[in-house]
């Protein structure tokens, strides 16, 4: 049976705790109890994270494709090994249930052996004159990363944050969400592990604005990256200006997912139902507005309410749990407050809405249709088990309302209609399109949205190309 173990952070590989820090309980969602204290960075501990971090890069810049590609593959066979304890670390601070926890181990697996074989594949270019001259184009590691990492998936955020810019030759601090701890630390603990050297990855925790406001002022950092809400998004993109950073913004979505008259309708619910509530809804790809098509509204409607009111509310850890609790007392709060609102506007309630027993932070998975677009949860990110179904009747309308909004990370369509598939590709705003499918990621292919969704991607070659510069070399 797996401990929840004792907190830390670790800078030049050393596990910093007490001292007299400053900590903050981390708690189990699924009872509300505190499991563990984990100490806050003081002003000094993030300055020596920024002088072992600027070692680090003076270290990894110069490490071949091989030695990174042997650091990654290591990391991920230790992965794989600790596959069960990470897992149950993540739901125990998370919620999720445990089939969830494993699915971001192997997640993190598979972006690192991705990686570990596109290290060599970094290749610049050479431009031959006629003159003589030649130019050449490289890439080059872009220098100390500051990574923000958030606490809805604990161990595949924190892989994405580490992966990409342990594989261009950078070094990283990494802060990551400070209720999910032991799971960040298990990732990294993998890289060290595995033999990176310690000078190239920090791991610190702190008051999340103290920390970035003083590690982004530091000329030792050179690049941002963040995954968490627009808000937070558009904040922390004012102080990486104010250095000059270069920036990776992974922020908040409102998934459309349109529904057209020519589906199954009962084959489409099946995958958008466990869609919804995976993570609770918890995630910034979630399915959120369903733009159903007239001839089939009420059909799916009543399908997803009915799959909703069956669906298994549970502790993470146990057998046949299909969603855990919310991950802190934030989100049911949200919840009550959006569900409240839409409702007083008018909206009808198909499912759910309201709170599941005394201890920790369950909340029904809920179903709302007809919604007034005025209100807020129609534009303001639910990050909940809501879905949000309204009837609309043809194409153009649709493609109006998934638009409508600022953001633009993955937007979803069902139709057979092979035509119309291809339209929607080219017509909705959004950084992803899932076509017929809910699955839109994977170790090879970018992940990273448009509009206030943010910019930059992880994944894919473009999530290490996103941690290089690019330097033109001309030759007479
Ligand atoms: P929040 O917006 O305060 O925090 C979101 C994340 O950003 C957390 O991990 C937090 O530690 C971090 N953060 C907050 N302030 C920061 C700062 N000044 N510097 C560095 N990091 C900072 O609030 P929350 O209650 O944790 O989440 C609220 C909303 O955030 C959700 O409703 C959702 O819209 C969004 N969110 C998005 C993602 C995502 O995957 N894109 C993940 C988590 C949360």
């Amino acid at each position: 049976m797996t401990q929840y173990p004792s907190l830390h952070m670790i800078i030049d590989g050393e596990k910093i705790s007490g001292g007299g820090r400053r900590t903050f309980d981390v708690v189990n969602p699924a009872t509300g109890e505190a499991i563990g204290a984990l100490p806050l960075a003081e002003t000094a501990d993030l300055d020596r994270a920024l002088e072992v971090a600027a070692e680090g890069f003076r270290i990894w810049r110069k490490s071949t494709p091989q030695q990174r590609s042997a650091v990654l593959q290591g990391a991920a066979r230790l992965m794989l090994e600790r596959q069960e304890e990470l897992a149950t670390l993540a739901t125990m601070e998370q919620g999720k249930p445990l089939a969830e926890s494993r699915i971001e181990v192997l997640m993190n697996v598979g972006l690192f052996n991705f990686y570990a074989g596109e290290v060599f594949r970094l290749y610049g270019r050479e431009l031959v004159r006629p003159t003589g001259m030649r130019s050449t184009i490289r890439h080059e590691p872009v220098g100390v990363v500051a990574a923000f990492s958030p606490w809805n998936f604990p161990l595949g955020n924190v892989g994405r944050k580490l992966g990409a810019p342990i594989a261009a030759g950078c070094s990283v601090i990494m802060k990551s969400a400070e209720e999910t701890p032991a799971s960040a630390l298990g990732v990294m603990q993998c890289l060290l592990d595995a033999g990176l050297p310690k000078q190239v990855a920090q791991a610190v925790f702190g008051v999340p604005d103290e920390v970035s406001r003083h590690l982004l002022a530091s000329p030792i950092v050179r690049k941002l990256s963040f995954t968490g809400s627009t808000v937070i998004g558009k904040h922390l993109a004012k102080l990486a200006a104010e250095n000059m950073l270069r920036t990776t913004m992974e922020l908040g979505g409102h998934g459309p997912v349109l529904v057209f008259d020519d589906v199954d309708v009962d084959k489409v619910l099946d995958t958008a139902v466990a869609g919804k509530y995976r993570n609770s809804g918890q995630v910034c790809v979630s399915p959120t507005r369903f733009i159903v098509q007239e001839g089939v509204f009420e059909k799916f409607r009543d399908g997803f309410a009915e799959r909703a009111k069956a669906w298994k509310v549970g502790n993470g850890l146990e057998d046949g749990t299909q969603m855990g609790p919310m991950a802190n007392p934030r989100r049911p709060d949200a919840m009550e407050r959006l569900i409240g609102n839409a409702r007083d506007k008018g909206a009808n309630l198909d499912a759910g809405g309201e709170r599941i027993g005394n201890q920790g932070f369950f909340y029904a998975p809920s179903v709302l249709s007809e919604i007034p677009l005025d209100a807020d949860i129609m534009n303001e990110e639910p990050f909940g088990p809501v879905a949000l179904i309204n009837p609309y009747r043809d194409e153009a309308s649709m493609i109006a309302e998934a638009n409508r909004l600022p953001y633009g990370l993955a937007a979803f369509s069902w139709t057979n209609d092979v035509q119309r598939q291809r339209r929607l590709a080219d017509e909705l705003e959004s950084g992803m399109v899932g076509i017929n499918s809910h699955m839109i990621g994977g170790a090879d292919s970018p992940f990273g949205g448009v509009k206030w969704s943010g910019h930059g991607a992880e994944d894919g070659p473009e999530g290490i190309l996103a941690c290089m510069v690019t330097k033109a070399v001309h030759e007479g």
